[in-house]
């Protein structure tokens, strides 16, 4: 990937979803160690389970790598049983957050609307939000991938970004834990729809906001998708987890 001085550098995220352990800081420490001695081109961020939240941005206290949440609530507090607003996220150490992702979406119903929310719940308490589009299979054979992923983005994406730190990221349903992965002149085409929404919603801001592509991302396939024009980085689920595959997405940035 070329980098020129006006585009921000690529964003390589790790989302460890619900798998990890205290052991498991153990390859978090060794990402760290290894962007230390070699800083790669990309920034590097870790979204770990909240359990492993705090333990892990102190383990990485003084490290490049950013520690982020994957998922926050709209409100900062209340009576919400099981959930984590932004502000607690923050003060746990996350910098950053995941917010849409389609396990979200599908699971729990979020609307384009409540991402929104949360959207402007994790600006308010500092955070640099990460929203997940992507289109399902169904959408897809129907030939309506494009109109999906930009109405989303039309509608995740609150006016409150302008100027603001985030990153959009396609993760296609059907490429999430698959091994399948769109083609490259697909992944193209949606990303260049997805920058054509960001420069008529934010002008020249929008002009340079990383577009990550997720949905099974693997250090074999890693260096021609992070090539493909307007992708600026990757969210990477499964291959997060061990820092050998993850260091070598991060070096193919
Ligand atoms: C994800 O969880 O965002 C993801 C892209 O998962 P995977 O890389 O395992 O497909």
């Amino acid at each position: 990937m070329t980098v020129s001085l006006t585009t921000p550098r690529p964003l390589i995220a790790g989302n460890w979803k619900m798998f990890g352990l205290e052991a498991s800081l153990d390859e978090a420490r060794a990402v760290a160690a290894a962007v230390a001695q070699a800083p790669p081109a990309a920034r590097v961020a870790i979204c770990p389970p909240a359990t492993l939240l705090h333990r892990m941005a102190d383990a990485l206290s003084g490290e490049s790598v950013i520690v982020g949440g994957q998922d926050c609530h709209a409100a900062p507090q209340g009576a919400y049983t099981g959930d984590i607003s932004a502000p607690m996220l923050a003060d746990a150490g996350a910098t950053l957050v995941i917010l849409g992702h389609s396990e979200r979406r599908g699971s729990y119903d979020e609307t384009c609307e409540e991402v929104s929310a949360k959207v402007l719940a994790a600006l308010a308490a500092g955070l640099e939000p990460v929203i997940c589009l992507g289109e399902t299979l169904a959408q897809r054979e129907a030939g309506q991938a494009e109109p999906i992923v930009t109405g989303q983005a039309r509608n995740s994406l609150p006016d409150d970004l302008s100027g603001q730190a985030f990153a959009v990221a396609y993760e296609p349903v059907w490429a999430i834990g698959t091994g399948l992965t769109p083609t490259i002149a697909d992944i193209a085409a949606i990303h260049a729809a997805i920058r054509a929404v960001l420069v008529e919603r934010f002008g020249d801001h929008g002009a340079s906001v990383p577009i990550l592509y997720g949905g099974s991302v693997k250090p074999e396939n890693a260096a021609e998708i992070l090539a493909t024009p307007e992708v600026g980085g990757a969210l990477v689920g499964g291959a997060s987890l061990k820092a050998k595959d993850f260091l070598a997405i991060i070096a193919a940035a």
